[in-house]
């Protein structure tokens, strides 16, 4: 289950669709979670599928040419299509799908989600118009629905500016969206309003919503529960405390690339976030943070 996923997010964001056409071996595989609540795992973002007696709730949509593969892993759990569709945030393996489950549903995201789809975020072209998000909000939204109460909680700066966790209150499961890369260093998109201590804040806020007994889907990786996320807050805690001892003792952003970190956070490094792709985010993410603080001074 996770040689796909490494391959698939190096293509997430703004460039889409082309490998995805070019793997037809990909499967989209769903499993029940919890409740009233499947995952479904493909290519790109994990799948959140919420179907019970009103209908379908879908939480993002991976890619457009995996749409009939989608499709048949939801017709396995029940007869219903979509009738809303919520986006985490706005990262093309995430609403590469939106064109194509909008015709049934309602999309529901962020208003910087819609913002930076309609514009192309400053990496190429615009999203589709019926891509785009149709209810849009600024903190959040609850959607009552299958007999339960559907949390739509809006994080600022972490993963990217639109970021969205959706809690399934009856059902005891949360989706993290990108706000979590379960097992592996997460990505940051510095350059789409993601922040490195956002990130950490907007995982401390999570965890501090999220019940022992919740089941946690990632954006990216395997399910998991509240202790990974308390796990992966170590971890970015530890990899912040590097670099800025780094920083602090004069090394060049190369010198706290090179040095690495530590060998027990090894086995975080994949594919997409290798170790030095981590180490230069934080670097200038902590190095932005600190001259913007300066700047306000
Ligand atoms: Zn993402």
């Amino acid at each position: 289950m996770k040689a796909p996923l490494l391959a698939t997010t190096a293509l997430g964001l703004g460039a889409i669709t082309a490998t995805a056409t070019q793997e037809p071996e990909v499967q989209v595989i769903g499993q029940k979670v919890a409740g009233q609540v499947h995952i479904l795992v493909g290519q790109g973002g994990n799948i959140g599928i919420m179907s019970g007696e009103d209908g379908v709730l879908m939480i993002d949509t991976q890619f457009a040419p995996l749409e009939e593969k989608i499709r048949g892993a939801i017709a396995e759990i029940t007869q219903d299509v979509p009738s809303y569709v919520v986006n985490t945030h706005w990262h093309g393996d995430h609403v590469g799908g939106n064109a194509g489950f909008g015709k049934d549903g309602l999309i529901v995201a962020h208003q910087n989600v819609r913002a930076r789809m309609k514009s192309g975020g400053g990496r190429g072209a615009p999203a589709a118009p019926e891509a785009l998000p149709d209810l849009t909000y600024d903190d959040g939204m609850t959607i009552h629905y299958n007999g339960e109460a559907v949390h739509l909680v809006h994080l600022p700066t972490g993963h990217t500016d639109g970021d969205t966790i959706v809690f399934f209150t009856g059902s005891k499961v949360v989706h993290m969206g990108d706000l979590m890369f379960n097992d592996r260093f997460p990505f940051i998109d510095l350059d789409s309003g993601g922040s490195v201590s956002g990130y950490l804040r907007a995982l401390k806020s999570a965890y501090a919503q999220i019940g022992a007994d919740m089941k946690v889907i990632p954006g990216h990786g395997d399910l998991g529960t509240r202790e990974d996320i308390a796990k992966i807050i170590r971890m970015i805690e530890a990899s912040i405390e590097v670099v800025e001892a780094r920083m602090a003792q004069g090394m060049s952003a190369q010198e706290i690339v090179d040095a690495g970190m530590p060998e027990e956070y090894a086995s975080w490094s994949w594919g997409f976030i290798p170790t030095d792709r981590w180490l230069s985010t934080l670097y200038r993410g902590l190095t932005e943070e600190k001259r913007a603080q300066e700047q306000s001074r």
